[in-house]
């Protein structure tokens, strides 16, 4: 680092600390961001080649208007990078026809309406053969969906950023903060730096921080695992998806490198205490579940996965992110608790995050969003 005062320190350099140091030094403002692994590493909640990008949001309508930010905000960084970051393969979610998920979803489109298509399972196979859905099934399919090269993104806020001049700082760990009224004084295991205000966006180890306040963010450990076939399940042929199937939901994204088609499951807690006990042996229940939903609805993918690879959510009470002042300090604001469906925000994390340090608050509809929700407000 060449300076030890800045305007706004980040804390943490995973998917959302980089979208936001990327937007503070694209508006001149001076940021330092500290990481304590190196820039693309693999122990936190960002890898793995890709990420769902989708406008059908079942989880909650307030999220389309972020959505559409995010969107703008996705393209208009690409223009500044020279590989795709955003595909538009489509996005499928299918369920049983008559599952609460799709009725979310009905009401999300009818809220913010957005073109999409409602298929039966048989429609579904005209599209794409590779599923095989039950009859009973229904389907939307959002042609705004797709994915996001995760890596290549990551890569793309974290050059730019140090491109606007943020100073970036890898293999660092943060081991401590205090805030007074003259700022922020940070110290990591290499050096103490100063600032006016603080964003933390430490992902999964984010929960210490929050259970002084009561709000319990949980670690869950997810598997993702890639089957070897690559040319029906390529981005030009093949969508991303989630599928409500037996009680549970999995997701998937198209074939865009040798490993092949990803597939994960996204709702069966397997909760872990820090994010470095994550490193465990894969058990025989998540490797059934995913088998058993393979074997049903991608019977040509035959049941074995060829690359495995463990990745982490910090899960609110409410799956709902947080992104807002510190309850206790006033020039310390929240980033986190993505809850396993954060990424294709990043873009809008950023803007966001960057307006509440700056101004003091966002033009974007982020109440929900706030703490305040964890304290009865
Ligand atoms: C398997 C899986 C699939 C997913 N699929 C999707 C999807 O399809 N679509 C979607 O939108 N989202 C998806 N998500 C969610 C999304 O990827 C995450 O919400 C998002 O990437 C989280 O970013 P983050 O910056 O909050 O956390 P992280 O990327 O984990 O970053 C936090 C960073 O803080 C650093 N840090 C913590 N403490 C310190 C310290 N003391 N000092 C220095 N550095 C520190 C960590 O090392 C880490 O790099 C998925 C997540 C997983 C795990």
């Amino acid at each position: 680092l060449n300076k030890k005062t800045y305007d706004i320190l980040v804390l943490g350099l995973g998917g959302m600390g980089s979208a936001i140091a990327y937007e503070l030094a694209k508006r001149g403002v001076s940021v330092c961001g500290v990481e304590q692994y190196s820039a693309r590493h693999n122990k936190g909640g960002t890898h793995g080649e890709s990420r769902i990008i989708r406008k059908a949001y079942p989880e909650k309508p307030d999220y389309v208007p972020l959505l559409n930010r995010s969107y703008e905000l996705w393209d208009e960084l690409e223009q500044h990078w020279p590989e795709e970051l955003r595909n538009e393969c489509g996005f499928l979610v299918a369920a049983p026809g008559d599952s609460p998920y799709l009725q979310d979803l009905d009401n999300a489109y009818q809220q913010h309406p957005t073109q999409h298509e409602q298929w039966n399972a048989s429609e579904v196979r005209q599209h794409f053969p590779q599923f095989s859905l039950p009859e009973s099934y229904r389907a939307y399919f959002d042609p705004f969906g797709g994915f996001l090269h995760v890596g290549r993104c990551l890569m793309a806020h974290q050059k730019l950023a140090e491109r606007h001049g943020a100073d970036l700082s890898f293999d660092e760990a943060v081991q401590s903060w205090e805030s007074s009224e003259n700022g922020i004084t940070l110290k990591t295991n290499k050096q103490i730096v100063q600032a006016k205000k603080l964003i933390i966006a430490s992902g999964a180890w984010m929960k210490p921080e929050l259970a002084k306040y009561d709000i319990q963010l949980k670690i869950w450990r997810r598997v993702i695992f890639w089957y070897g076939e690559q040319l029906q399940f390529a981005p030009e042929r093949f969508p991303s998806f989630v599928i409500e199937h037996q009680s549970t939901g999995f997701y998937g994204l198209p074939a865009v490198s040798d490993k092949g088609v990803k597939i994960g499951e996204h709702n069966i807690p397997f909760e872990i205490e820090k994010p470095e006990d994550a490193d465990q042996p894969l058990t025989d229940h998540e490797e059934e579940v995913i088998n058993r939903c393979v074997a049903d609805i991608f019977p040509m993918l035959g049941s074995r996965h060829q690359f495995v690879k463990t990745c982490l959510y910090a899960v609110t009470p409410d799956h709902h992110f947080i992104l807002d002042q510190h309850p206790e300090h006033e020039n310390v604001l929240l980033a986190g608790g993505f809850s396993g469906h954060g990424y294709k925000f990043a873009t809008v994390v950023g803007e966001v995050m960057t307006d509440l340090a700056l101004e003091g608050k966002s033009n974007l509809p982020i109440d929900f969003l706030s703490l305040g929700r964890f304290f009865g407000k």
